[in-house]
C-alpha cells in the first residue's frame, strides 16, 4: 500500500539519521546539574503529554465514524470519552480554536478573535492581519509574512511547564503554522509546519535533522506521485458525484497524487501521515518523555480541514481521510509504545464543520444554502452609504459574509453612530441573518456561564470578543447558511459559525492502563489545560483558566488532585 511505502521510506531515512546531535537552530544549554525544582511533578505524572488536534474534526464526524475505527481513534475511544466538547465561542475558526486547547481560556482572553482581523491603524491603513504573523516585520517575499505567536496573550501549558520546570521540552508540529504556534506557545524548543512543499520553522531557526530528513522523504513521494487510496466497504454508499457547475464535482475522490501536486498532497491523508512521521522523529530528536519533568508534544493534523473545505464532509473523500487518519494515528501510538514512553494523550479539534449545501439540500436539509452576496462588505458599504449619505468607499470592512465587521475608522463620532445603526438595521433586515451585535452590546453583556450548549448567541460572541481587535459589529448567519457565496475547487464547504455543527468537537483522553468511561454531558476545550495541569501536578494561579479540571479517574479516585 502506498502509504506504508511512504511511511517506511520516511522512517527508514530518519532511523538511519539517528545520531546524538542537538537539533540545529535550537539553543541547548551546556549540560550542568540542575537545581531541584521547588515543586515536583505529581508522583504518577506522565512523562510526555501528547496533545493532538484534528483540524475540523467535528463531534458529528466522530459520532458518524467511531464504529468503523480500528486503530488510533479506537485506542483513544477506550479512554475517557467526552463526545460533546465545545469550542464554546462564536468565531469557530482554526486560530481561535487552537488558541483555547492548551491555554485553558476562551479567545476573549487569548486575544485570538479570528484567523484574520482588519487593522486600520494610521500607520498601516486597512489591512487584514493574520493571527500568526508579526505584522511589524516585513518578510523577504512581499507576498509573504513573518510567522509569530506574538498575538497570543496568554501562556500555553507548555509555556507554564517550562517556566516551572526548565528541563521540560515543548515541541509542536502541524500542517499549519497557526495551529503549531497556538498550541506550542511562546517558549518552544522545536516547532514545524508545512509550507510550500515541506516543513519549515520560525524565521532564524535552522531545520533540524529530523525535519530535513522528513522533507527529503516526502519530497520523493511528491516527485513520484502516488496511486489512489482504497475505498473502504463502509464508504461505498457515499460514492456519488455532486456537480458544482461545469466539469467541477465532488464526492467521489480517491486521492491519486499527480507528480509534483503540492496542493493535492496537502489536502490528503498523506499530509497527516507526514506530520505524524515528523512528530515521531521529533520525539527521538528531542528525547521527549525521557526527562525527570514532563514534556509536551503538540500535533495538529490539518488534512481533515483541507478535505472538508475541498470536498465537504459526506463524500468518499472524508471517508477515506478518516480511515487513513485512524491508521496513521494507530501507527504513531505504536511507535511511542515501542520507545517505552509513559505518555498521556488528549485528542480534540479546533472547530467542527458542515457539509456543502448542494449535498445537504439533497440529504434532508433543504434549509441549507449559500449566502447571498448582499452580505459582502462592498454591498453592505453601498447599502449603508445609501441610508446615511456617507462615502461608500471602504465604509464597511470584513473578510467575508459573516463574523466581525468594521466601520471605516475616520468617521466622526456622530457619523459612526449613524453608520452603525444603519449597518445593524441592514443586517437584521436580511433573511439570512440570525443576529448582529454591536461592540458595545457585546462589551456590556455578562460573561457566559453554565453549559455551553445552552449559551445564547451573545454569550458565544462574548467568548470571542477582545475589544482592542474585535469588529464594530458581529454578524451571525442563520443555521445552515454557508458563508461561501460560490464554490470553487478546494473551497466548497466551511465552518466558522456559532452553531453547534461548528462548535462541538470530541475530547478524548487516553493513557496506558486507564479505565475508560464516557461522559456525554457537554464539556469545553478550555477544560483541557486545567485537566492536564492537574495530571502532571503543575500549580496554576487561581483564575488562570476559564475551564475546569476533568477528573479522568473513572472511579472514586481523582486526577484533579489539589489543583482542580
Ligand atoms: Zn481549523
Amino acid at each position: 500500500m502506498a502509504l506504508r511505502t511512504f511511511r517506511s521510506l520516511a522512517l527508514g531515512v530518519a532511523l538511519a539519521a539517528l545520531v546524538a546531535l542537538p537539533p540545529a537552530g535550537v539553543a541547548r544549554p551546556v549540560p550542568k546539574p540542575a537545581p531541584a525544582p521547588a515543586v515536583q511533578p505529581a508522583a504518577n505524572a506522565p512523562h510526555l503529554i501528547v496533545a493532538i488536534s484534528i483540524d475540523q474534526f467535528s463531534a458529528d464526524l466522530f459520532a458518524q465514524y467511531r464504529s468503523h475505527f480500528t486503530a488510533g481513534f479506537a485506542r483513544l475511544a477506550s479512554g475517557a470519552v467526552f463526545p460533546s466538547g465545545y469550542q464554546s465561542h462564536a468565531a469557530t475558526e482554526t486560530c481561535p480554536g487552537h488558541s483555547t486547547i492548551l491555554t485553558g481560556v476562551h479567545p476573549a482572553r487569548t486575544g485570538i478573535i479570528a484567523n484574520t482581523w482588519i487593522d486600520q491603524s494610521v500607520l498601516r491603513g486597512k489591512k487584514a492581519v493574520y493571527c500568526a504573523e508579526d505584522e511589524t516585520k516585513a518578510a523577504a517575499d512581499p507576498k509573504d509574512y513573518v510567522a509569530s505567536v506574538g498575538h497570543l496573550l496568554v501562556p500555553t501549558l507548555g509555556d507554564r511547564i517550562k517556566a516551572l520546570w526548565p528541563t521540560s521540552r515543548n515541541v509542536a508540529v502541524s500542517g499549519k503554522d497557526r495551529a503549531a504556534l497556538m498550541m506550542g506557545g511562546h517558549v518552544i524548543d522545536a516547532v514545524y509546519w508545512w509550507k510550500g512543499a515541506g516543513f519549515t520553522s520560525l524565521d532564524g531557526r535552522t531545520l533540524s535533522t529530523a525535519a530535513v530528513n522528513e522533507n527529503k522523504a516526502l519530497g520523493e513521494v511528491l516527485a513520484q506521485g502516488a496511486p489512489e487510496l482504497p475505498l473502504p466497504d463502509w464508504c461505498k454508499g457515499k460514492d456519488r458525484a455532486v456537480p458544482l457547475g461545469g466539469a467541477f464535482a465532488v464526492g467521489t475522490g480517491r486521492f491519486a497524487l499527480a507528480p509534483g501536486d503540492k496542493n493535492g498532497f496537502r489536502a490528503s491523508p498523506r499530509m497527516d501521515r507526514a506530520t505524524l512521521d515528523l512528530a515521531t522523529e521529533l520525539v527521538d530528536e528531542n528525547k521527549l518523555g525521557k526527562n525527570a519533568t514532563p514534556d509536551v508534544l503538540s500535533v495538529s493534523l490539518s488534512a481533515t480541514d483541507y478535505v472538508g473545505h475541498g470536498y465537504g464532509t459526506e463524500g468518499t473523500e472524508m471517508c477515506i481521510q478518516l480511515q487513513q487518519l485512524d491508521l496513521a494515528l494507530g501507527d504513531f501510538f505504536i511507535a511511542l509504545d515501542q520507545r517505552g514512553l509513559d505518555y498521556a494523550v488528549v485528542l480534540t479539534a479546533d472547530h467542527g464543520g458542515f457539509d456543502l449545501p448542494e449535498r445537504l439540500e439533497e440529504q434532508a436539509l433543504p434549509a441549507a444554502h449559500r449566502v447571498s452576496k448582499t452580505l459582502l462588505p462592498d454591498a453592505l458599504s453601498a447599502a449603508v452609504a445609501a441610508k446615511t449619505g456617507l462615502d461608500a468607499k471602504d465604509l464597511v470592512l470584513s473578510d467575508g459574509a459573516s463574523g466581525d465587521m468594521w466601520l471605516r475608522r475616520d468617521l466622526a463620532p456622530a457619523d459612526k453612530a449613524r453608520a452603525l445603526a444603519a449597518l445593524k438595521a441592514e443586517l437584521l433586515a436580511n433573511p439570512e441573518v440570525a443576529a448582529a451585535f454591536t461592540s458595545d452590546e457585546i462589551a456590556a453583556a455578562p460573561a457566559p456561564s453554565g453549559s455551553p450548549e445552552t449559551w445564547s448567541l451573545i454569550d458565544r460572541a462574548k467568548a470571542s470578543f477582545y475589544k482592542p481587535l474585535s469588529g464594530d459589529v458581529v454578524l451571525m448567519l442563520k443555521r445552515g447558511v454557508v458563508p461561501i457565496p460560490a464554490p470553487g475547487p478546494g473551497y466548497v464547504a466551511t465552518h466558522g459559525s456559532p452553531w453547534d455543527y461548528d462548535r462541538r468537537v470530541p475530547m478524548l483522553f487516553w493513557r496506558k492502563g486507564m479505565t475508560g468511561f464516557e461522559q456525554p454531558s457537554p464539556v469545553e476545550t478550555v477544560d483541557i489545560a486545567p485537566t492536564l495541569a492537574a495530571l502532571v501536578g503543575l500549580p496554576v494561579p487561581a483564575g488562570a483558566f476559564d475551564g475546569r479540571c476533568l477528573d479522568l479517574d473513572a472511579g472514586p479516585g481523582t486526577t484533579c488532585g489539589a489543583h482542580p
